[in-house]
């Protein structure tokens, strides 16, 4: 029996234990995978991250300056980061986080999650853990959200390649900027420079957004120029929450925090920091439960403190990449409000 499970140690796990850790709360941090694990993720990293975690050089693949966005008829503008941001293989950066930590994950699979009135139970591979309050931090597709019935809204799918190329080449052909194809509808395709490789992928929603589209999509211009001579190394796909923080973000004694809970930016799938974010605010709304405070009216107050329930209010890809026509719209009017700053 443990004060708290956290179950997940992704970059809301791992958030979520730290700020247990600071608080002086018991508990046990879960995971299927052996870390270092990879996850399927652009593996972008706004300055935001970088300078909150002060990110040591050795996990950067490459410094990032900003998005470089391109609509479908190639109009280009760059919006820069106010600082340096990262592009980072998962691997690195997820076992970065668990680093600091004073105990490492136990590693189980867990298939069931069951409320009770005082406690929660796990199934974790051939275990029964309990806990009294479970931090479900198990991603875009939580056994825990699926065994208390509690289902997500809209989940974009999204797929990508990494691309073996020298990094001289990486560094004429893109730079140190993250690339982003407004060319689809409801989504868009990206290129993430790392060090001696090039991530390529397409997201969003509907069935448009699979392996097959990926493949048509590293074969348009410019995407192939940037590629060519490089070698398809690994393809991996997953699923991202598009919706905004879920309308039950806990119930008695369990509380959604990352992808679990819908944490992303509704507009671009940008899940890393609200991870993050999330993961310290059920830490901190556990706190105050263990003080008598209703746990949901604490997990409430917590993201809201944190500006994380601002994230329902985007619509990004409905609204402005509904058609390639808006998409276009949206990148002049970005042009003209650059032209305006310089
Ligand atoms: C293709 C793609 C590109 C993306 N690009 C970016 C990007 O560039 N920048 C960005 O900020 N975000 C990006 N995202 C979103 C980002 O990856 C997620 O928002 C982020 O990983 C969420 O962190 P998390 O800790 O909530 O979940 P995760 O990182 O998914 O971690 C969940 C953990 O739970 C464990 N787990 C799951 N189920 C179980 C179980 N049953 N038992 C035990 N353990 C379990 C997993 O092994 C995993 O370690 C992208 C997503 C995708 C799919």
């Amino acid at each position: 029996m443990h004060e708290v499970c956290v179950l997940g140690a992704g970059p809301a796990g791992a958030s979520a234990a730290a700020e247990l850790e600071r608080l002086g709360i018991d508990y046990v941090l879960i995971d299927k995978a052996q870390f270092p694990r990879s996850k399927p993720c652009g593996g972008v990293l706004p300055w935001r991250v970088v300078e909150e975690l002060r990110l040591p050089q050795e996990v950067m693949e490459r410094p990032l300056k900003g998005y470089r966005i391109f609509s479908p008829s190639l109009e280009k503008v760059e919006s820069r980061f106010p600082s340096q941001g990262a592009a980072v293989r998962r691997s690195t950066f997820d076992a970065f986080l668990l680093r600091s930590l004073k105990q490492e994950p136990r590693q189980a699979k867990v298939t069931s999650v069951k409320e009770g009135d005082d406690c929660v139970e796990l199934i974790a591979g051939k275990r029964r853990v309990r806990a009294r309050y479970l931090i479900a931090a198990d991603g875009a597709n939580s056994v825990a959200r699926r065994s208390l019935g509690i289902a997500y809204g809209k989940l974009a799918l999204a797929c990508q390649y990494h691309v073996a190329l020298p990094g001289e080449v990486i560094a004429e052909r893109i730079g140190e900027w993250f690339e982003v194809y407004y060319f689809f509808s409801y989504g868009y395709g990206w290129l993430t420079p790392l060090r001696s490789a090039v991530k390529v992928g397409i997201g969003g929603l509907g069935s448009a957004f699979s392996r097959r589209a990926l493949d048509a999509f590293i074969k348009t211009s410019p995407i192939a120029e940037k590629l060519a001579g490089g070698k398809i190394v690994r393809y991996e796909a997953h699923r991202i929450p598009m919706q905004g923080p879920s309308p039950t973000l806990a119930t008695k004694r369990v509380l959604f925090a990352g992808d679990a809970g819908g944490f992303v930016f509704p507009g671009t799938g940008e899940g890393i920091y609200y991870a993050i974010r999330s993961g310290k605010a059920a830490a901190q709304a556990v706190a105050k439960a263990m003080q008598g405070e209703p746990l949901t009216e604490a997990y409430k107050r917590e993201t809201h403190k944190a500006g994380l329930l601002s994230l329902r209010e985007v619509n990004f890809l409905e609204d402005t990449l509904a058609s390639p026509h808006e998409a276009e719209r949206y990148v002049r009017r970005l042009k003209k409000l650059a032209r305006g700053f310089q």
